[in-house]
């Protein structure tokens, strides 16, 4: 699982982020933007995606340090929007094929609103 897959040219979440193909967008700032999950897991089920493409943690830099940082800081932000702060929710993310991941470009899955069963 090292680099990327996939090119932004042809990436689902760089097309929406540069408008291409429709998408909620609920939130956008340099680091990181955030959509409504086109097939919602859960009644809240966010994606919070970096705005540079790259597909597996194991691309990480020090540079992109920051943004991972900022991911979190925009989930709780998200999270207290949506109401779900206290009721409780999930931030997963997939890597690589056992996973389940599809897109390949790294995201943070928020998902709440509902009693969430085990993991696996
Ligand atoms: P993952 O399995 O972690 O790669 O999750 C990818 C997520 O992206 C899935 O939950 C899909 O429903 C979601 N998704 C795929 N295409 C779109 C789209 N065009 N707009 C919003 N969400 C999407
Ligand atoms: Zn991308």
């Amino acid at each position: 699982m090292n680099g990327n897959t996939e090119t932004p040219e042809n990436c689902v979440f760089c097309k929406i982020r540069r408008g291409e193909i429709p998408g909620e967008m609920l939130h956008s700032d340099d680091d990181c933007f955030v959509i409504r999950d086109i097939n919602p897991a859960s009644p809240t089920h966010l994606l919070i995606i970096p705005t540079r493409h790259f597909t597996y943690l194991s691309g990480l830099t020090d540079d992109i340090l920051p943004v991972i940082g900022r991911m979190y800081m925009v989930a709780k932000q998200m999270a207290e929007r949506e109401g779900v702060s206290e009721s409780g929710y999930r931030l997963i993310v997939n890597q690589g094929e056992q996973s389940g991941q599809v897109v390949p470009h790294l995201h943070l899955h928020l998902i709440g609103g509902r009693q969430l069963g085990a993991l696996g």
